[in-house]
């Protein structure tokens, strides 16, 4: 599987993840947007290793849920669920990705009126967003 390296912003953390297929996956929630400013864009990832470790905080945003970001800078890195079967990593902070395409919008019953995309998207609302949600 190609594993891709990146930092944050500030370049304080050093990302290391593996991704099967650069594909966006794109949600519109409100925690999303509040987040980053805008809808959250993402790889899924198996797997990801921020370092160091004390440069990064993990804030719980659900009770299934977590996101990890910069404690210098503030980029946000990844939104995990808390049993690691769903990791989802900001591909902006990534280098030499190839071929990215747009794959999924989800959550799309809670995008605001004044943005959308033109890409072709498969889109799925905030309950069947959840529905796919494996928090065993
Ligand atoms: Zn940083
Ligand atoms: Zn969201």
């Amino acid at each position: 599987m190609p594993e891709y390296h990146g930092a944050c912003l500030c370049e304080a953390v050093k990302i290391s993840v593996q991704v099967e297929r650069p594909e966006l996956s794109i949600c519109h929630c409100e925690s999303c947007r509040k987040w980053c400013s805008g809808p959250f864009m993402a790889f899924v990832a198996q797997d990801f290793h921020l370092e160091p470790k004390e440069k990064v905080s993990h804030y719980s945003s659900s009770d299934i849920a977590k996101r990890a970001f910069c404690k210098i800078c503030g980029t946000c890195l990844t939104f995990y669920y808390h049993n690691m079967k769903q990791v989802f990593v900001n591909p902006w902070i990534l280098r030499n990705v190839q071929g990215i395409t747009t794959g999924v919008e989800v959550c799309y019953d809670n995008k605001p009126d004044c943005y959308s995309f033109d890409n072709k998207t498969e889109k799925y609302t905030e309950a069947e967003t959840m529905a796919m949600v494996d928090t065993s």
